[in-house]
């Protein structure tokens, strides 16, 4: 179940689910509680949206403040509409360069680093590995949806983490529904191949358009992946119908700015690191 909650100034959703893991933190921002205007009012995340930089920058200092982590923990992708997955590992410097990271989705066992998924209609998908303490973001639009991004990230998860879906919970934002996303026959024929199909796509009330549930595909992937269906969290609102509440990308018109949506594995204190002459604590 998804709830509302407030951090500082900014409204947020969390999952009931995820909620409940003592060593997460997360959240699916809304577009309320930032500085920006006119379209982009007011949480907008993003600088390439022709916002100005001045005041996506004091929504990204609202967004640290509010969660008490600090701007350099909160890494954020290209975002290409593609199904490359971004893994990071425990240690060490993770890019070399940010202008490189055309990626959809990342995934950590880092503590102390708040992976995030810009949205404005498309799919945010959060997985947890709540044995292993792994997380994955997913931006899944509907490219990312047909390449199966979703299923993606947890077949990466297995094979880098040998996570078991068992053990694995799953939380879907807010996104464009099937109330108002209606496709032409470019898009529905990335899905018409794909194994039940017919459970997120049916044709629309016009000649040549069909429409297409990008949650549910995307739920699918999860399912058909071994995660239990009770262990996976959707959110029923619709960005389009709620634009007083999201950034919605078809019903602006295209003019609007980006949400944002992260978790991050908070910083086990007591962790501690074995050197030669015994433990370090490591904070
Ligand atoms: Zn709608």
């Amino acid at each position: 179940m998804f709830s509302f909650f407030k951090a500082g100034q900014i409204e947020c959703l969390q999952s009931s689910l995820l909620a409940r893991c003592a060593f997460l933190t997360h959240a699916f921002c809304t577009r309320r509680g930032g500085v920006s205007q006119g379209d982009y009012k007011s949480l907008n995340m993003s600088f390439k949206e022709g916002d100005e930089d001045n005041h996506v920058l004091q929504n990204w200092g609202r967004l640290a403040a509010a969660f008490d982590i600090s701007l350099e923990q909160f890494l954020v992708v290209n975002q290409v509409h593609k199904d490359d997955i971004f893994i990071v590992k425990p240690y060490g410097g993770y890019f070399s360069s940010r202008a490189e990271l055309d990626y959809d989705a990342i995934i950590t066992n880092r503590a102390d680093l708040a992976i995030c998924v810009k949205t404005a209609d498309c799919v945010p998908v959060f997985i947890v590995d709540r044995a292993k303490k792994v997380i994955a973001a997913v931006h899944a639009g509907w490219r990312g949806s047909a390449l199966g991004i979703s299923a993606k990230a947890v077949r990466l998860l297995r094979a880098n983490y040998g996570s078991s879906p068992q053990d694995m919970l799953a939380a879907i934002g807010p996104s464009i529904g099937p109330c108002c996303y209606q496709v032409d026959k470019v898009v529905a024929d990335e899905f018409l191949n794909l194994h039940n199909h017919e459970l997120f796509l049916s044709t629309g009330k016009k000649a040549g358009k069909w429409t297409l549930n990008l949650a549910e595909a995307n739920r699918r992937q999860l399912v058909e992946s071994g995660i239990g269906e009770a262990n996976i969290d959707v959110s029923d609102l619709c960005t389009v119908c709620n634009q007083d509440r999201f950034f919605s990308h078809r019903g602006s018109g295209g003019i609007t700015g980006r949400q944002i949506n992260f978790l991050i594995i908070k910083r086990d204190d007591s962790y501690q690191v074995m050197t030669e002459d015994g433990p370090i604590s490591r904070h």
